[in-house]
C-alpha cells in the first residue's frame, strides 16, 4: 500500500518558477510515486540570513511506496540535479524539498524528522498545505486548521498565475 505524503517546495534562486515547475515534474516521475495534487504557489519573504530574493513556495500531495528515508534521498537527488548548493544554513537556494508529513508517521532521527519540525511556525508551508488538505491532522492529533488559525499571512502572497494547483487522478 502506498503512503500519502506531503512535500514542501521552495526556491529563491535561478528563476524560481522554473525550478518549482521542474521539481514537480521530477517528483511525478519518482519510482512508485503518484503526484496527486499541487497547491497554489505563494511568494514569500526569505526567513534566512542576509538580504535574499523572495521565495516561491508551494506544496504537493503524493502517494508513494518509497519509505521515508528513500523518499528523502530521492528528493535530495532532485535538489542536486537542480543545482542546490548548501553553503550557509537557510541561505538562498535553487530548490528546497522538505517532507512535511508522511502517512500518520512520526519520525525523529538525526537525518529525518517527520512531521517537519518547523512546519507549524511557517505560514509559507501551512497555507499551501491547507489549500490542498484542509482537514489534515498531525500524528499527535494537532489539526492543521488549528496551526493555521495561529498563523498570520504576513509576508506571503498567493500567486494566481503559474502554479495554481489542481488534483490529478
Ligand atoms: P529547514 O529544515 O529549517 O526547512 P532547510 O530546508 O534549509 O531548513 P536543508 O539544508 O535543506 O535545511 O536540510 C538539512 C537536513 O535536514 C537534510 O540534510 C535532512 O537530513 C534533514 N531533514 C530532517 N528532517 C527533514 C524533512 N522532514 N525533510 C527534509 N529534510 C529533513
Ligand atoms: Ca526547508
Ligand atoms: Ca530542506
Amino acid at each position: 500500500m502506498p503512503a500519502r505524503a506531503y512535500l514542501g517546495l521552495g526556491s529563491n534562486l535561478n528563476h524560481p518558477p522554473r525550478q518549482i515547475k521542474s521539481a514537480i515534474q521530477a517528483i511525478a516521475k519518482l519510482p512508485g510515486t503518484r503526484l496527486k495534487c499541487c497547491a497554489p504557489w505563494y511568494q514569500s519573504i526569505a526567513i534566512g540570513p542576509g538580504s535574499q530574493p523572495r521565495y516561491i513556495n508551494t506544496a504537493v500531495e503524493i502517494d508513494t511506496v518509497l519509505k521515508p528515508r528513500a523518499l528523502l534521498q530521492a528528493l535530495q537527488q532532485i535538489e542536486q540535479q537542480q543545482g542546490r548548493k548548501r553553503i550557509v544554513r537557510w541561505g538562498p537556494r535553487t530548490l528546497d524539498l522538505d517532507i512535511l508529513l508522511y502517512a500518520n508517521q512520526a519520525l525523529h532521527t538525526r537525518r529525518l524528522q517527520i512531521p517537519h519540525p518547523r512546519l507549524g511556525e511557517r505560514n509559507f508551508v501551512l497555507y499551501p498545505l491547507a489549500d490542498i488538505a484542509p482537514g489534515l491532522n498531525l500524528p499527535d492529533g494537532t489539526s492543521l486548521a488549528s496551526l493555521l488559525a495561529k498563523s498570520s499571512p504576513a509576508g506571503i502572497v498567493r500567486l494566481n498565475a503559474g502554479g495554481s494547483g489542481g488534483r490529478a487522478g
